[in-house]
């Protein structure tokens, strides 16, 4: 079946999935709410290799973002951006009066280890921030190696948003060393958008005890809290139509296999970059291009909201460049649960209405 939305973002939802959403409700104050929650929470732990908590939020996945640096930065905040959801990061500390600074590089270029290690040993920081698939610019940054050297600062809380990614790319969090790993639901896990999760470690736990203004509706400590003492409950109503769907889209995530589901991502994305390369070129750096979406250059002049408009008519839809890049490049995701002959399917009928 030809699916619709190849943007970074809701993307399609398999109608099993989406049905589970009119489960009807129950009391989230009960022992069936406590059951469910924790239950989520447990499938999370295997797709993110962690055993840190799982904390749940209903928000997008941008509230846990200004959560986690709010809650978690004592002195400095160390914001590394390759795009425009790097930036937004940035944005988020200085609104909160949280002390920070911007470490970027050109749109296009990855974050680093090098430049990591230098803002780092400068001893300024016990916070670090950085994208693991930044979707402005289609970079997949050395997380493994960027890693290796945030965790020779012992001091420093390693903050990764993997808002576009985690779902479609493997992300160890233990093995890494992530304290507070993000994401949304509306990516590459493949639900609606409403609900965001992250991972909370234990050193996450005893940096935000130190920090005094953690705000109320995003306080990390305080979901952690009321979920420990309230066995797997939330501070407020959480959204429990996500909660059910999210439960029966992560059995069908388990079931397919990790591995393979990332192995499918990665051939989603070679089959699009190699068309890309065939008819434009890539605009990311081809040393970290992401596996669940491509950003292209528009090297042909083309008209890209006119390919768009054509694309909706037979029920699909790509997206034009993020910000400054509209028109001058333009992004395909391959990302949920998407099958080979569905992206396929997506590039024939760009070929077909482009005359390629
Ligand atoms: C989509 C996205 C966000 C924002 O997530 P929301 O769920 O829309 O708040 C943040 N970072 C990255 C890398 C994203 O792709």
């Amino acid at each position: 079946m030809a699916r619709k939305l190849f943007i970074p973002g809701p993307i399609d939802v398999m109608p099993d999935v989406l049905e589970k959403m009119a489960t009807p409700m129950i009391g989230h104050r009960g022992k069936d709410a406590s059951a469910l929650q924790e239950s989520v929470s447990k499938k999370l732990q295997k797709l993110f290799y962690t055993e840190s908590e799982i904390l749940l939020s209903t928000s997008s996945g941008s509230g846990l973002m200004e959560g986690a640096i709010r809650s978690c930065t004592s002195r400095k905040a160390a914001v590394f951006s390759c795009g425009a959801f790097g930036d937004r990061w940035y944005k988020m500390a200085v609104t909160n009066n949280v002390k920070a600074d911007l470490y970027n590089v050109d749109m296009g270029k990855a974050i680093t280890p090098e430049m990591v290690d230098a803002a780092l040993a400068t001893g300024q920081y016990d916070l670090i921030a950085v994208q693991h698939n930044e979707t402005s610019t289609g970079i997949t940054n050395p997380i493994e190696e960027i890693a290796k050297v945030v965790n020779k600062y012992k001091d420093v809380i390693f903050c990764v948003d993997a808002v576009s990614s985690a779902g479609g790319a493997k992300i160890e969090v233990d093995k890494l060393g992530i304290d507070i790993l993000i994401t949304s639901t509306q990516k590459a896990l493949g639900l609606p958008p409403g609900m965001a999760i992250c991972t909370f470690s234990e050193r996450a736990i005893k940096r935000a005890e130190t920090v005094e203004f953690r705000g109320t509706y995003f306080d990390l400590l305080a979901m952690y809290k009321y979920l420990k003492k309230k066995n797997y409950q939330y501070p407020s109503t959480p959204s429990l139509s996500h909660m059910f769907a999210m439960d029966y889209q992560l059995d069908n995530i388990l079931k397919e296999g990790l591995d393979k589901r990332f192995k499918r991502h990665e051939q989603m994305a070679n089959l699009v970059r190699a068309w890309a390369q065939k008819h434009f070129e890539l605009f990311t750096d081809k040393n970290h291009l992401s596996n669940t979406l491509t950003v292209i250059k528009n090297t042909q002049n083309i008209n890209i909201s006119q390919l768009n408009s054509k694309l909706m008519e037979k029920g699909m839809q790509i997206a034009n460049g993020y910000g400054d890049l509209k028109e001058k490049t333009f992004r395909i995701s391959h990302m949920g649960d998407y099958q080979l002959e569905d992206i396929q399917y997506l590039l024939d009928t760009i070929d077909e209405i482009l005359g390629f």
